[in-house]
């Protein structure tokens, strides 16, 4: 998985990175779903112990391109894990009250706490991702955010988070398919939002926003993933494997007991 990870400096070219690329799996769409569901329990166990043992702290932030599937991801990654112990919260366009606050304030009141996990779904990249591509607010502003954001994200590793970030990479061509999916197909209808239309026009400038997102804020502390996304199967085996590994390096342990329970008796 190292592969997918952006080492800090990195000048990032979303050109060079093939979108439907299925390399580090030996699966193939049949039997990633054995493989799919063996991450799942070791996943399963791991939040557990992060739970458990309420020490560590675990922050993913997903990115993608609209239908770039965050929504199918936290779906199927975090299938089966004890919802306790496990949020998940997406950013939306920001509230009156959140626009009245820096741009940081709605994602810290977020971050985890101890023994939990929290996945953003969208997140406080949007503020140099959208925000830029509508200028929503001037370029001085957006641009000193990227530096801003690495000390934030920095404050956080510090005080014990582990921070895991992905941004789901599909083409332009998958996505003109999966609009049109959500257009033929009644049970898809609710997912179409004719704005979609309107920001794929955009495509170049928000490919170039999120080229300089990797290139600028993969840090030691925070890196970014580059997740090749038009196979969903492989895009969630990726994600689930880097969170799986990230979790274990944690080399977590069950907590001691308190008390000698040997000597107490259940009557
Ligand atoms: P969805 O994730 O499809 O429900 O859409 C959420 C929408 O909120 C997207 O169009 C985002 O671009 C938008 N959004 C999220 N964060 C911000 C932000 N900080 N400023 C402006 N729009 C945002
Ligand atoms: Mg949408």
């Amino acid at each position: 998985m190292k592969h997918y990870r952006i080492k800090p400096d990195t000048n990032v070219n979303l050109n060079d990175w093939a979108a439907d690329d299925h390399s580090a799996f030996k699966s193939n769409k049949q039997d990633a779903n054995a493989e799919q569901q063996a991450l799942n329990r070791k996943l399963e166990q791991l939040q557990e112990l992060l739970y458990a043992e309420h020490k560590h702290k675990v922050l993913i932030v997903l990115q993608a391109m609209d239908t770039g599937g965050k929504d199918g991801t936290i779906r199927r990654v975090f299938e089966g894990v004890n919802p306790q112990g496990v949020k998940v919260q997406s950013f939306k366009a920001p509230t009156h009250d959140e626009l009245d606050h820096d741009y940081l304030w709605r994602a810290h009141q977020h971050v985890p706490a101890k023994g939990e996990l929290v996945i953003f779904n969208r997140s406080h990249y949007e503020d140099v991702l959208v925000v830029r591509v509508h200028k929503l607010v001037p370029d001085e502003i957006w641009k000193r955010r990227y530096e801003q954001i690495r000390d934030f994200e920095r404050m956080l590793a510090e005080e014990g988070t582990t921070i895991l970030k992905f941004y789901l990479h599909i083409d332009r061509a998958e996505q003109k398919k999966r609009l049109q999916s959500r257009l033929d197909d009644p049970t898809k209808h609710w997912k179409f939002n004719e704005e979609d239309i309107h920001e794929r026009k955009l495509w170049d400038e928000y490919m170039q926003a999120y080229e300089a997102v990797l290139s600028k804020t993969s840090t030691d502390w925070a890196p970014w993933y580059i997740v090749p996304a038009n196979h969903k199967w492989y895009r969630n085996l990726v994600v689930a494997r880097v969170i799986v590994d990230a979790l274990a390096d944690l080399k977590m342990s069950y907590p001691e007991a308190q008390q000698d329970l040997e000597k107490i008796v259940v009557e």
